[in-house]
């Protein structure tokens, strides 16, 4: 399989090139030239299958060409060592869990699955230069890319966060791991450690002089696994007879989660329609209204994971309808939440199911409350372990939520993080100094 840019300025790249570059030439995004259907047979027997056979099955529909096989089933299982339940939360409207995995979000499984892709490919070359990983994160991405790589060898990974934005909770899960993981404290937001990012792979001395590699969403290896989940659910929910009008409701804030949706749409999957659930960061809403897509500095919510100014798969969502507004408006509908509408939902589901929301699922879970038609049932993901944000979960609802013991094993560790201006000339004079030269 090939993978072309989405600025149209780059060479066709294959999927080594396309995992290790992350960024096309052009600062575009890959995106696979040809989107594979799965046979029908495939959904008629996916309520009986497992998690696990289901994710190899769409796995090997993306990356079958380029992958032995057996390595990928490996690899798929290596990756699903946890489910996906769904969860029915009231009468039509149903929670996919995504917050099973080893560090309690969703970004576990992508960022798992490139650890272990990326090390396939160095291991197939048989070289031994080591891959300096950087990946930006306003929370979620840093656990999850941390822990997936964590230990793997001939790869080092320096996670950029806000100094101060993210919870302490998120921050001990990839300050505290050591090894071959790195933790740089940036003083600015998130799109500033996204823009240090961005600028380092597109510095021409830094990559001369070391192998530089993204683990964001923006790379096809963290992106495209997340599709498994959809599949899961709609499976899930066949199975309950409740799958033929359905709809699936996405939290969105670089829009990884709901692109990787949409590419499953893409493949056949029998999803009537999608919402894409904002916070305060209405980007994206704002474009289904306007066709016109002004990004903006973000601003800080409280379901800080979508906390995103300007969404970088949003150029994947316009490249795979044609840049069409209309086919975009068809099957894709937004929300937006303020910090305000988010506390009230928390209370109100609370108080009427005795389910526990986080913040982020619950601009998701409002959305279906608020957009569902007569004879939809939705499905929102609920994309964060409620404990994740238990200062806040506790605070707006009065309770005491329990850690999981996984997640308090990250806080008896030590916290170890280098300072970092915004300068991006600070953050390549670090890496000159103490990355992993070629
Ligand atoms: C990352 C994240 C999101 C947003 O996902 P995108 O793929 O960036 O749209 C939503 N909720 C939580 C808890 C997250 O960690």
């Amino acid at each position: 399989m090939k993978y072309y840019s989405t600025n149209g300025q780059a060479p066709m790249a294959d999927l080594k090139k396309a995992v290790v570059k992350g960024l096309a030439e052009d600062r575009g995004l890959y995106m696979p030239e040809r989107i594979n259907k799965l046979p029908k047979a495939f959904f008629d027997d996916m309520p009986e299958m497992k998690f696990q056979d289901i994710a190899y099955n769409v796995a090997s529909a993306f990356f079958g060409e380029d992958v032995d096989l057996d390595a990928l089933k490996d690899l798929v299982y290596d990756t699903l060592q946890f489910d996906c339940p769904v969860v029915k939360v009231k009468e039509n409207i149903y929670a996919l869990e995504l917050f099973h995995g080893p560090t309690l979000a969703f970004k576990d499984v992508g960022a798992r699955f490139m650890a272990r892709l990326l090390q396939y490919f160095i291991r197939m070359e048989g070289q031994h230069e080591m891959v300096n990983v950087l990946v930006a994160t306003s929370g979620d991405t840093g656990s999850a890319v941390a822990n997936g790589f964590l230990g793997v060898d001939g790869i080092h990974v320096y996670v950029l966060y806000p100094k101060g934005k993210v919870s302490p909770i998120q921050e001990c899960q990839f300050t505290t791991l050591g090894q071959n993981i790195t933790a740089i404290e940036v003083d600015g937001v998130f799109d500033d450690c996204q823009r240090l990012v961005k600028s380092a792979f597109m510095d021409e001395e830094l990559n001369q002089r070391m192998k530089l590699t993204s683990a964001n969403s923006i790379n096809v290896a963290r992106f495209l696994p997340q599709a498994f989940y959809y599949f899961n659910a709609y499976a899930r929910m066949k199975a309950l007879g409740k799958a033929d009008q359905f709809v699936m409701c996405v939290p969105s804030g670089n829009f990884g989660n709901i692109c990787a949706a949409l590419f499953g749409h893409a493949m056949g999957l029998p999803v009537k329609r999608f919402i894409a659930a904002n916070n305060a960061n209405d980007i994206f809403y704002k474009y289904l209204l306007t066709g016109k897509y002004e990004p903006k500095p973000s601003v800080q919510t409280l379901a800080n994971a979508m906390d995103v100014g300007d969404p970088s798969n949003f150029a994947r969502i316009y490249d795979l309808y044609g840049k069409s507004h209309e086919r975009i408006t068809s099957l894709i509908s937004g929300a937006t939440y303020n910090d305000e509408q988010i506390r009230q939902t928390m209370r109100q589901c609370y108080d009427e199911t005795g389910y526990i929301l986080d913040p982020h699922g619950a601009c998701g879970y409002q959305a279906l409350v608020d957009g569902l038609q007569e004879g939809e049932v939705g499905v929102f993901c609920e994309t964060a372990h409620p404990a994740k944000f238990k200062e806040k979960v506790d605070e707006i609802l009065g309770i005491d939520v329990e850690i999981p013991d996984r997640l308090a094993a990250f806080m008896r560790g030590e916290k170890k993080s280098v300072p970092m201006t915004k300068d991006f000339n600070d953050f390549k004079k670090y890496l000159k100094k103490f990355g992993h030269l070629k």
